[in-house]
């Protein structure tokens, strides 16, 4: 059975349990260790963890400890919330410093860095865009917009444009600007539960928030972490593919649940911050792993800009396992680089 029947993403684990403590087996000392199912809600998705510990520990204050986590990532970076680092950022004028907290500046780190391999296909500062199109924080227009509009988001997508000192840590912007951290947040979400569940001792666990993944160790029936790509439809539908993962990352970035449609044309919520338009190719999704998630979500939201020829070229460069399912007439086109095949087995 699949217990996290509504998820956003692609990912999902195999084979979960509906009911807690449902799995015994024995831990590596004897000692009885059982695998304990949570789940919350974070970042307007859900989170899912799956983690082998001692049936002695408490799982309310492990769902506290992840949902803490969470939330901490959620206040300072969602586009959503006024008072998070983003948010102020995204009101103040330019020239104007704004304190963000260490982990925003970690994710504003790899943000750039990201954007600079990729060629800006990631970009950060493409939230105005994303606003534009019906995707922000900002209201829904009725129609898409006109070419003038998009011209002139265009103009604030400029990363030469944003400023960071790492020693307060601050930001600003030099001309207008405005950040969206929404297709990496997830990802680092995924890692800081991963580090917390590390910290509190515990070393095999499946973490997944909206659809990253990042597992470590193994399930307690002593085999890999399993995790199905799921066939693109809007409603969950069965896995095309399954993956068995030890220390990994895995996301996911397509267009077949977060879209908007005006006159019967479909609009994708990822942007290219070449045209400044929605992707528009016929790549459905991508899956990329990487040693964390939050580098596998930024490089899925990538690859999924880029298209099929330029995302599997860069894969390629980048030795970065990639899988990408591409519409055809009927059903899927499957691609991968060839650091996915190990995967395929
Ligand atoms: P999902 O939310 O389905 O996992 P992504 O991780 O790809 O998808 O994130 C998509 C979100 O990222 C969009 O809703 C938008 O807020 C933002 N975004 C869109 N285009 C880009 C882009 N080119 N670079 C960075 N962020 C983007
Ligand atoms: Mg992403």
């Amino acid at each position: 059975m699949i217990l996290a029947a509504n998820l956003p993403g692609i990912l999902y684990p195999l084979a979960r349990t509906a009911c807690l403590f449902s799995l015994l087996f024995l831990g590596a000392c004897g000692e009885q260790s059982v695998l304990v199912e949570l789940s919350g809600e974070t970042m307007g998705t859900r989170w899912h963890v799956s983690v082998a510990t001692s049936a002695d520990k408490p799982s309310e204050q492990l769902t506290a400890l992840i949902q803490d986590t969470l939330d901490q990532v959620d206040a300072g970076m969602s586009t959503y919330r006024p008072d998070s680092d983003l948010g102020r950022f995204n009101r103040a004028a330019p020239g104007q410093w704004v304190t963000i907290s260490p982990q925003t500046l970690d994710v504003t780190g790899i943000a750039l860095r990201v954007a600079e391999q990729t060629g800006n296909a990631f970009n950060p500062a493409v939230a105005t865009l994303v606003d534009l199109w019906g995707f922000g924080p900002g209201e829904l227009g009725a129609s898409v917009p006109d070419e003038a509009q998009i011209e002139a988001a265009l103009s604030t997508t400029r990363l030469d444009q944003l400023e960071l000192d790492s020693t307060v840590p601050a930001l600003r912007k030099l001309s207008p600007m405005q950040l969206d951290y929404s297709a990496i947040a997830k990802g680092y979400g995924t890692d800081q539960v991963a580090v917390q569940l590390e910290r509190a001792g515990l070393h095999d666990f499946l973490v997944e928030v909206g659809g990253e993944v990042r597992t470590a160790g193994e399930h307690p029936r002593g085999r890999p972490w399993r995790v199905g790509i799921e066939r693109p439809q809007r409603v969950q539908g069965r896995a095309i593919a399954a993956l068995s993962l030890a220390d990994e990352a895995v996301a996911t970035s397509g267009d077949y649940r977060n879209y908007r449609e005006v006159d019967g044309r479909r609009y994708s919520h990822t942007i290219d911050p070449a045209t400044g338009y929605p992707v528009s190719h016929r790549l459905a999704s991508v899956t990329v792993l990487a040693p964390t998630a939050v580098l596998a979500d930024a490089y899925a939201t990538a690859i999924n800009v880029m298209g099929p020829v330029a995302g599997l070229a860069f894969a390629e460069k980048m030795a970065l396992p990639v899988y990408l399912l591409v519409k055809q007439q009927e059903g899927f086109e499957v691609l991968y680089s060839s650091a996915f095949e190990p995967y395929l087995q």
